[in-house]
């Protein structure tokens, strides 16, 4: 995670379905009218996707229950969280 988190707009959360790595840019595929460019051929983690309640209807921050933007925030909370964390 920490190697993750040090690439440029990368960040992590934990809410009650586990650890999500985001990554904070544009699919590629994405067309300039909003379309999928490759929407037959789309991965799965596309298709399994629901967009029934989304960051419209509330902050996904507010789900959160840890999130790092960065490496420092990040080694910052494994420093305080195990005690033998270099
Ligand atoms: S459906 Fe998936 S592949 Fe297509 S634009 Fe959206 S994120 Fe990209």
């Amino acid at each position: 995670m920490l190697w993750q988190i040090s690439h440029a707009n990368v960040e992590f959360y934990k809410d009650e379905d586990g650890w999500f790595l985001m990554f904070i840019t544009p699919c590629e595929q994405l067309l300039d009218d909003g379309q999928c460019g490759i929407y037959k051929q789309r991965p799965d983690i596309c298709r399994e996707y629901e967009n029934d309640y989304c960051e419209y209807d509330a902050s996904a921050e507010e789900g959160f229950e840890l999130y790092f933007k960065s490496y420092k925030e990040l080694i910052t909370y494994c420093q305080k969280r195990f005690k033998k964390f270099p």
